[in-house]
C-alpha cells in the first residue's frame, strides 16, 4: 500500500515515509492510493481468533514490502495489551467497546499502533526520533501512554495551561520515562502554532528527527480498520447479512477507517455518522454543502469539531463523490438534552453506564432502526470512551457513580511534572537542542 496527498502537489511515498512525515509536505493528508483487496483473507477469519491474531495478519497482508510477518508480529504484540470488546444490546443491536485501553477511549488503538510500526521502524534503521505533539488533553494522553519507554523515542507534548481538565492534565503530566510535558501559557492553537514552527524549522527537524503522531498520521487511521473486521467476525454473520457500523464522530478519523475496511472487502452494508450539534458532516450528507465553521461546547466534547480534518480524505477516497458518500454514509445529529436521556434510557433499557459520546452514536443507531426497519439487520455501535470518563455526567443522569478505571485512577494519586514555558518557537528550540542534542 502506497500513500499520496489529497491534495496531490506532492508524490507518492510508502507506508514508513507516511508515518514519519505525518502531513504531506504540500499540506495535504496521506491516503492510501489503491485499496487491496482482502476479501479472501477476511472471510477466512475465524471467531476464535484473537484481536491481536487479526490485526497481526492485516498489517502483514496490507504492508508486505515494509512489514515481515515477524515485525508484523512484534508490532501488534508489543501494541495491544488490551482488545475490543463486542457486547449485545439488543436484538440486532452490538456495542463495540473501544475503551480497555490505558486512557479508556479508542485514541488508545491508534496511538498503541503507530508507538510500536515507529519503534520497530527506528530499531531497524539504528535511529532516534523526537515526537512533538500538541494537545487539547485526549489526544495527548493516549500519546503519552503509548509511547511511555518505547525504545529510540522521545515524547514532548504541549498542552494548553488551565485549559485542559484535572484528569487530563494528571494523565499528560505523570507518565515519566521518556515522556516530557510542557505546559504553554496560552491556548491550544498557540500549542499547535509552535509545533508547526519547530517542523519547518529544517535545522531544528533535522537534527532532531522530529516526527508528529496527531490523529492525521496516517499509522494512527489504519489499526482502527482492524476492529471493525474484528467486530464483524465476533458476529459470526454471513456476507448477505446487513451489518451497519455506527460511529460517534467528530473529526472523522474513525469513520474514514471503517470506510478503508469497507473498500478492502468488509461486506459492512453502511455506515451511520453520528454527531453532537457540531453537525458539518450530517448537514452536508443533507443538503450537498459543506459548511466549516466554530465549533460549540457540548457533553461529548471529544466530537467538538467544527471542521472536521478527515472529510478530505473521507470523500477522496470515495472518488470525490458526493452520491456515493451518501449511499454509503447516513447522518443523525443528537443535542445534549438527548444525549442525557439516552445515558439514563441506557442504564434502565440495558442496564449498561454509557458515557455521553457512546450516548450519542446509541441514539443515532436508535432512530435509524425505526426509520429504516429493513436496512439493516445488525447494527454495531461504536462505544468510544469509557462511562468512569465522564462520572458527574452519568452519575447525574441514572444516579449511579461509575467506577473510574484503575489506570486512570493511578495517575490522581501522582505528581503533576511539568515545564511552565510561554508560547513562542525560540524557547521550545532552545529546550528542545538541550535535552535531546
Ligand atoms: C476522538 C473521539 C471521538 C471522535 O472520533 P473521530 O475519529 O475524531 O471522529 C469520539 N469519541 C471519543 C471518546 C473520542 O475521544
Amino acid at each position: 500500500m502506497r500513500f499520496a496527498s489529497t491534495l496531490k502537489r506532492a508524490g507518492e511515498v510508502s507506508f514508513r515515509q507516511a508515518v514519519f512525515t505525518g502531513l504531506a509536505p504540500d499540506g495535504g493528508l496521506y491516503h492510501p492510493v489503491t485499496q487491496p483487496d482482502l476479501r479472501e483473507l477476511i472471510y477466512s477469519f475465524k471467531d476464535e481468533l484473537s484481536f491481536k491474531q487479526i490485526a497481526e495478519a492485516l498489517t502483514h497482508t496490507l504492508f508486505p514490502e515494509e512489514i515481515s510477518r515477524s515485525g508484523a508480529k512484534r508490532i501488534i504484540n508489543r501494541a495491544f495489551s488490551f482488545t475490543p470488546k463486542l457486547i449485545s444490546l439488543e436484538d440486532g443491536m452490538e456495542m463495540l467497546e473501544l475503551f480497555h485501553g490505558p486512557t479508556c477511549a479508542f485514541k488508545d488503538f491508534g496511538a498503541a499502533f503507530l508507538a510500536s510500526t515507529l519503534e520497530e521502524f527506528l530499531t531497524e534503521e539504528n535511529s532516534r526520533a523526537v515526537i512533538l505533539v500538541a494537545t487539547s488533553g485526549d489526544t495527548g494522553s493516549a500519546v503519552a501512554r503509548a509511547f511511555y519507554r518505547k525504545k529510540n523515542i522521545d515524547v514532548v507534548i504541549l498542552y494548553p495551561s488551565g485549559r485542559v481538565s484535572p484528569m487530563q492534565e494528571k494523565q499528560l503530566t505523570t507518565v515519566g520515562g521518556n515522556i516530557t510535558a510542557l505546559e504553554i501559557m496560552g491556548t491550544f492553537d498557540d500549542c499547535q502554532r509552535m509545533v508547526k514552527l519547530a517542523f519547518m524549522n529544517k535545522e531544528l527537524n533535522s537534527s532532531l528527527n522530529l516526527t508528529s503522531a496527531n490523529s492525521i498520521n496516517p499509522g494512527r487511521l489504519i489499526p482502527q480498520a482492524f476492529y471493525y473486521i474484528y467486530a464483524y467476525v465476533q458476529l459470526q454473520k454471513s456476507p448477505e447479512d446487513s451489518v451497519i457500523f455506527c460511529v460517534p464522530s467528530g473529526n472523522f478519523g474513525n469513520l474514514t477507517a471503517g470506510v478503508y475496511a469497507w473498500q478492502w472487502g468488509l461486506p459492512a452494508r453502511g455506515f451511520i455518522a453520528a454527531t453532537n450539534i457540531n453537525d458539518v458532516v450530517p448537514e452536508y450528507l443533507q443538503t450537498g454543502r459543506f459548511r466549516p465553521r466554530p465549533s460549540i461546547d457540548t457533553l461529548s466534547n471529544a466530537m467538538d469539531v467544527g471542521n472536521p480534518s478527515n472529510f478530505e480524505r473521507l470523500i477522496h477516497g470515495l472518488g470525490g463523490d458526493a452520491a456515493a458518500m451518501r449511499r454509503l454514509i447516513h447522518g443523525e445529529r443528537v443535542t445534549d438534552p438527548e444525549t442525557k436521556e439516552m445515558i439514563k434510557k441506557a442504564h434502565e433499557r440495558y442496564g449498561r453506564l454509557i458515557d455521553p459520546h457512546t450516548a450519542v452514536g446509541i441514539e443515532a443507531a436508535l432512530r435509524f432502526k425505526a426509520k429504516f426497519p429493513q436496512k439493516a439487520n445488525h447494527i454495531i455501535v461504536l462505544a468510544t470512551a469509557h462511562p468512569g470518563k465522564f462520572c458527574s455526567i452519568v452519575e447525574a443522569e441514572t444516579g449511579v457513580h461509575p467506577k473510574i478505571p484503575e489506570s486512570l485512577e493511578e495517575s490522581l494519586h501522582r505528581t503533576k511534572e511539568a515545564t511552565l514555558m510561554a508560547g513562542g518557537l525560540q524557547e521550545l528550540s532552545s529546550f528542545l537542542k538541550d535535552k535531546f542534542s
